[in-house]
């Protein structure tokens, strides 16, 4: 459903940050896009999610199409309303302002009903943040924040959701927690996930493919239990 054919991503004309990278996701699957620092996963998620400008990075080649209809050239708010949404990383929550009135940023365009039960889908899918509602959201640990960036971009009920590293800095008990909602929010919610990690094993351990980059470029892809034996 979400393709990516011979991506080529360069910035200032000279830095090659993504060279002909092909991928897919499915509907319904989970693909983790793994590999080290620099390799060129933040570069492609804000390509498919119409973040990146002609004067920062520039699509040079390839094509990116969600249900078979070109994505490049695209707006940011066109793209998420084609139902794509991207949790950035370090989560990028409005600090001064409340749990709730972060998540429902999320679901800007919605009407009142639509953001009370996206609401309610959000404290079911993290019963913690229930408690914080009036919590402002500077004062929440570094995991319950991920947790409202995440929550804040299904207010919007995306087909895809795209994480850039949602376990980065997370103490281990809540890196699992945040995989296990991974998994639960595919099973409930039939959504499609793109996510970005560094941390290969447990990512792979929660998906159904996994695409390892190393200098801009696909050096491995294939089911994820295939890549988790050959680790
Ligand atoms: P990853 O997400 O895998 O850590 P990135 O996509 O952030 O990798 O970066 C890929 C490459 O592109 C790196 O060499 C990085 O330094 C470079 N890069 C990323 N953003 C920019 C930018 N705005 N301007 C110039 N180079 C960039
Ligand atoms: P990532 O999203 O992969 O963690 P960083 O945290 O390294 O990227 O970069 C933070 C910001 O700096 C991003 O906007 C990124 O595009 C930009 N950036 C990254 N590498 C470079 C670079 N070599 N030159 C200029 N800007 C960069």
């Amino acid at each position: 459903m979400l393709a990516l054919t011979n991506v080529q991503i360069v910035y200032d004309n000279t830095i090659e940050a993504v060279r002909e990278v092909s991928l897919t996701l499915g509907k319904g699957r989970i693909v983790a896009l793994l590999g080290a620092n620099g390799a060129g996963k933040s570069t492609t998620l804000k390509a498919i999610s119409g973040v990146l400008y002609p004067e920062d990075g520039e699509i040079k080649a390839g094509q990116i199409s969600f249900e078979g209809r070109p994505l490049a050239g695209m707006a940011p708010d066109r793209i998420v309303k084609q139902g794509i949404v991207m949790v950035p990383e370090g989560r990028r929550l409005f600090d001064q302002l409340t749990v709730e009135e972060n998540l429902l940023m999320g679901g800007y365009t919605r009407s009142a009903a639509d953001s009370r039960r996206g609401l309610e889908r959000a404290y079911a899918l993290f019963p913690r943040l229930t408690q914080k509602r009036t919590t402002v959201s500077g004062y929440l640990s570094g995991g319950e924040q991920q947790m409202v960036a995440i929550g804040r971009a299904l207010m919007s009920e995306p087909k895809v959701l795209m994480l850039d590293e949602p376990t980065l800095g997370l103490a281990p008990q809540i890196c699992e927690e945040i995989f296990g909602i991974i998994t639960r929010l595919r099973h409930d919610s039939g959504v499609s996930i793109l996510l970005v990690e560094q941390n290969a094993q447990a990512a792979l351990a929660v998906a159904d493919e996994g695409y390892i980059m190393e200098n801009g470029r696909i050096v491995l892809d294939g089911p994820a239990d295939k890549l988790l034996r050959n680790e």
